[in-house]
């Protein structure tokens, strides 16, 4: 019975090998001819977002209704004009014509039953989501099941199956504030005093919730009004709440007024992840901040440390702007323009100066890294991009240092790597720099970081 199903399973899923990928790059001015391969394929609108006067759009390739991925086709424009096109497609739309998709599909809630009868960490947390997708496994897409969900811990964790509840790929996901532990000498927690500050235009339910975010909490005791003031000591959990809700929204409104700039979506929030454990959980994924207390062993108060907080927050707008992933060089680059724009909205380079236990600060974004460093940590990796990116602002300002990031960022694809980002800083520099002198210095300035 084994070998037949293993038989049926090889006979349903055909493959097609990755070379099918097609890439577009076309820039105005340029022929339109090859664009012309995107009207045939179909497409689902991810994120619509605009940059001070430029449009960006964000869309994946469908098969038969499916997400294929590692697909996009990103469209820039300016007003009517269209500014540029990224694609990255599938073409080799005869072969992907024998996916049983329909058959998966129409097979969804007993696949869901199954998952539920057979894991019983699904008896005890449902998934957050069971959804089909068009996915690499080995050098080949097939149709798998995509179920992401929360473990005991607050962790978020997205797992493939076969129709055979065969677990193909499992992986953490989103992205992590902390990562690795060391041995030092403690310092001590960092001495903050309570100040007076007024919420403005909080919605009476949900709670806590305005128009730009709502933060929610684990724990049994939460904020559930908001007809009161809400004056809590910091060693009430109910304080985290409100702490990462003021953050948050602070940072929100400085990507409003400094970049003319709004994040798609409600942002949503969660504190006190992993209650009644104290996690060091800090991370982003899909329109999502999960924050734990802090194990005060590593980590303590992370939802009162303002660059934890933002860092979040910047992924959200990360995600919208570039759809940049979590790990790989891709992830570096998200972390990179997380940590720089943390460090130019709070005036501080150093990230975690507020949480950290094991050090006086987690990372910085002054350092002296150049490409040549680069040894694939995700966060190592990250300082080359933060650190170009700040000493850009500290030779031409604030203003002009976040408006030369947020146009990169818009260029980039969700598969962009550090030679992407690379190019396309330089043609920033190029169109935005209009003063020889200045872009010679720009120049020099990412060059000694080998770009
Ligand atoms: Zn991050």
């Amino acid at each position: 019975m084994k070998n037949k199903l293993i038989i049926l399973f090889i006979a349903l899923t055909s493959c097609s090998p990755k070379s099918d990928f097609q890439t577009i790059e076309w820039k105005s001015g340029s022929s339109k001819e090859n664009l012309v391969v995107l009207k045939q394929v179909d497409t689902a609108f991810i994120s619509e977002a605009s940059l001070y006067s430029q449009n960006i759009l964000l869309r994946q390739q469908l098969i038969r209704g499916v997400p294929v991925e590692g697909t996009y086709v990103k469209e820039i424009s300016n007003g009517s004009n269209l500014v540029a096109v990224r694609g990255h497609i599938v073409t080799a739309e005869p072969k992907l014509k024998d996916f049983p998709i329909e058959e998966f599909l129409g097979n969804k809630s007993n696949f869901e039953r199954r998952l539920k009868n057979s894991l019983p960490m699904f008896k005890r947390n449902s998934p957050q989501s069971v959804s089909l997708v068009i996915a690499h496994h080995k050098g080949f897409y097939q149709p798998l099941w995509k179920v992401v969900y929360v473990d005991d811990k607050g962790v978020t964790w997205e797992a493939r199956f076969n129709n055979y509840l065969q677990i193909q790929k499992i992986q953490r996901v989103g992205s992590y504030f902390q990562d690795t532990l060391a041995w030092v000498f403690p310092k001590g927690s960092k001495k903050r005093e309570l100040q007076e500050v007024v919420l403005t235009g909080l919605y009476a339910s949900p709670t806590l919730a305005n128009t730009r975010l709502m933060v929610s909490s684990q724990n049994s005791s939460k904020v559930t009004s908001v007809m009161e003031p809400l004056k809590f000591n910091s060693k009430d959990p109910r304080f985290d709440q409100v702490q990462a809700f003021y953050f948050l929204d602070d940072s929100l409104a400085w990507f409003e007024r400094m970049l003319g700039f709004k994040i798609p979506f409600l942002l949503q929030a969660e504190v006190q992840v992993g209650f009644p454990e104290k996690t060091n959980s800090a991370f982003y994924y899909q329109g999502k901040i999960r924050l734990g207390a802090g194990d005060d062993q590593v980590y303590s108060g992370l939802a009162q440390d303002p660059s934890v907080v933002v860092h979040e927050s910047v992924h959200a707008v990360v995600d919208s702007i570039a759809g940049l992933p979590f790990e790989g060089e891709g992830g570096s680059l998200n972390e990179g323009f997380a940590d720089f724009f943390t460090a130019a909205q709070l005036n501080n380079p150093n990230m975690g100066e507020a949480s950290y236990l094991k050090g006086p600060f987690r990372r910085s974004v002054v350092n002296t890294l150049s490409v040549a460093d680069k040894n694939g940590g995700l966060y190592h990796d990250s300082g080359i991009i933060s650190g170009v990116l700040w000493d850009l602002k500290e030779q031409f300002g604030l203003e002009k240092g976040i408006r030369l990031a947020a146009l990169t960022l818009a260029r980039l694809v969700p598969n962009s790597e550090f030679k992407d980002f690379g190019v396309n800083l330089h043609a920033v520099l190029q169109s935005e720099l209009v003063n020889v002198g200045d872009l010679k210095e720009g120049q020099t300035i990412i060059q000694k970081r080998g770009f």
